[in-house]
């Protein structure tokens, strides 16, 4: 074999298929890619397609960009606008890229194939059933909607989580309108039709709310002027607060921005039960409470899609919503899949379980000991191999590594300081407790430089790459272009500096949180970036459109969105269904 870790892995089933001759040009590595949401398309985007012999597989033949969808709900964003055909993106890319409208419906691992069932439905021959093989296996399908079998949730609420679910709520919201512009309705009755029901406070319900309430009061009331004072929105949350991933400040902002619109927010109230025309919720102090309403949008939770939770029972991932894979996004136990975006995350290794490796290997000289300066050359290392490090001694308010070991082991050994391998135990043994907080954590000291004075535009680059999905793609299409540089150790405990000329494995994947946006409605926006940064109201706004303006994947989209926008400005919403 032509070398180890990764390399190696595919080294083997290339011998298993060895139907070409040998004395050829190695075949070039199959990599399929399962899904063309932000994690698919941020990786095909970066990948070098000429290194490998890519196929993608998705039921859409299109990227959506979800943050947008909010908008296409009203109409202020026509879908054609975010959406980029998937074709288009890979025609830049040309030879060895292949694509199919299928929707993968089995991972088999141990035959390294994927099992697909074409999306437009059967074909001739009785099915569009189909399989391919791979050599890598890139999963990101992304997650689902959760009910919580809630009962009646499926049957009786709409969702917002695909292009096709923003253009069925827009035509139903244009349709209670009419509906409760007929005449013989009752006020009682029209109240009912008009009540807009949002479940879910994060930040999809509050966006949805927010674009609701504007096409209301900017369109709705001069169209449908006899019926306006019957017009309700609700947002009903199980939590305390709305928007509670968010800075509480903005979470205080928006609850006072909503009261103030004239939007009702339930806050302690979980739903228990849907039917067709009343939303049972209970909660702790009140009970049991039914509404009446006219429409109704689930946006409470996320789920698991069924291949992947068949895949999880496969391989022995079991009780878990999301795969589990390693720093370097590779999903545990499987050699040659990977994971990114919503359908995973990375399960971060404790420093506690390495650290006898850990201390070997910074025992050049194997004395037994460790001088401070043998610390000092492998504590960047450590501390990119096990972030939780970092975020130890930062929460301990010390400033480095020596403060540390003087606290295990006393000031005993003053300025020459030697611990052996149970003193070095010692001095790291809490250290593992951070570790839930690595990947929100990562990183926020290096742009808290980010300060209101800063130019929009640093800002703007900052943003661009805000979600974890595109930011792991991007990551991981790096890793599979740099894969024959890093034969050796593609996944090292360790990078260990000093130990020859090149790099020989990739840095874990670190997530860099760059903030995150809550349009809250009547152009006013809430914000929270890193560094203790948070700006609301009207200018907000406006970094809001020019972000989202920046982060459309093509220059096409960003025209219609933007022409969408403007066109909304002088016109007003288009309310034909
Ligand atoms: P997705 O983007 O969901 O992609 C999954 C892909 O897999 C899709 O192409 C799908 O068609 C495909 N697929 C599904 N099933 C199969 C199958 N069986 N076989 C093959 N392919 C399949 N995040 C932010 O950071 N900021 C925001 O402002 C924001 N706003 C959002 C607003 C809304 C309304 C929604 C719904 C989400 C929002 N998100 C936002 C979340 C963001 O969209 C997700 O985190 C991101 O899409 C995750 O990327 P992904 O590639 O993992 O999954
Ligand atoms: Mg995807
Ligand atoms: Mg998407
Ligand atoms: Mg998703
Ligand atoms: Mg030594």
């Amino acid at each position: 074999a032509s070398g180890g870790g990764l390399v190696a892995y595919a080294d083997s089933a290339g011998e298993n298929a060895s139907s070409e001759p040998s004395q050829e040009a190695p075949r070039k590595k199959k990599v399929v890619v399962l899904g063309t949401g932000w994690a698919g398309t941020s990786f095909l985007k970066d990948l070098d397609c000429s290194k490998y012999e890519v196929k993608v597989i998705s039921p859409r033949n299109y990227f959506a960009f979800t943050p947008l969808l909010p908008s296409v709900t009203c109409g202020t964003v026509e879908a054609r606008s975010i959406v980029e055909p998937i074709r288009k993106m890979l025609e830049k890319k040309r030879k060895d890229v292949t694509f199919y409208e299928a929707e993968c419906f089995k991972i088999d691992a141990s035959k390294k194939a994927v099992h697909c069932r074409s999306a437009v439905g059967t074909n001739f021959d009785g099915n569009g059933d189909f399989m391919v093989d791979y050599d890598y296996l890139v999963v990101a399908l992304g997650a689902t909607v959760n009910t919580f079998n809630t009962p009646g949730v499926m049957e009786n609420c709409y969702f917002l989580k695909e292009v096709e679910d923003a253009q069925k709520i827009r035509r139903n919201v244009i349709d209670c309108f009419e509906k409760a512009s007929l005449p013989n309705i009752s006020e009682e009755e029209k109240r009912k039709i008009l009540h807009f029901v949002i479940i879910g406070g994060g930040p999809t319900g509050v966006e949805f709310a927010a674009e609701m309430h504007d096409f209301l009061v900017e369109d709705l009331v001069k169209l449908y002027p006899a019926i306006q004072d019957f017009v309700k929105i609700t947002i009903i949350q199980s939590g305390e607060h709305i928007l509670n991933m968010f800075d509480q400040r903005i979470a205080t902002f928006a609850e006072i921005k909503f009261q103030r619109d004239g939007i009702e927010v339930n806050t302690g109230f979980r739903v228990v039960k849907v039917s067709d025309d009343l939303i049972t919720m209970k909660s702790k102090s009140l009970g049991e409470v039914s509404v009446p309403y006219g429409m109704a949008v689930w946006s409470a939770g996320v789920g698991t899609r069924p291949v992947i939770m068949d895949f999880m029972q496969q391989i022995g991932q079991t009780n878990r919503r999301v795969l589990a894979t390693n720093e370097w996004l590779r999903v545990h136990e499987c050699d040659s899949i990977y994971a990114i975006g919503d359908c995973a995350s990375i399960t971060q290794r404790k420093i506690m379980d390495d650290i006898s490796t850990v201390f070997k290997m910074a025992d050049k000289d194997n004395s037994g000991t460790l001088t401070l300066k043998e610390i000092n050359d492998v504590i960047e290392d450590i501390c990119i191999r096990y972030p939780q490090v970092e975020l130890y001694m930062k929460s301990m308010h010390m400033l480095d590594i020596r403060d540390l070991i003087k606290d295990a082991i006393g000031d005993s050994h003053k300025e020459s300081m030697v611990v052996d391998i149970e003193e070095f135990k010692k001095a790291l043994s809490h250290v593992d407790s951070q570790v839930k907080s690595v990947p929100a954590t990562a990183q926020v000291a290096f742009i808290s430089i980010c300060k209101r004075s800063l130019a929009r535009v640093n800002i703007l680059r900052f943003l661009k790459l805000c979600q974890v999905a595109a930011q792991q793609g991007h990551y991981l299409a790096e890793c599979f272009n740099k894969m024959d540089q890093c034969k050796e150790h593609p996944e090292g405990p360790l990078r260990m500096t000093g130990t020859g000329s090149g790099r020989h494995n990739f840095r874990p994947f670190r997530y860099k949180h760059l903030g995150q946006f809550a349009p809250l409605g009547g152009e006013q926006a809430a914000a929270e970036l890193p560094g203790d940064w948070v700006s609301m109201g009207h200018s907000t706004q406006w970094l809001w459109y020019s972000v989202y303006a920046s982060k459309q994947v093509s220059w096409r989209t960003r025209m219609l969105v933007v022409s969408d926008w403007t066109r909304r400005f002088i016109f007003g919403r288009d309310s034909s269904r």
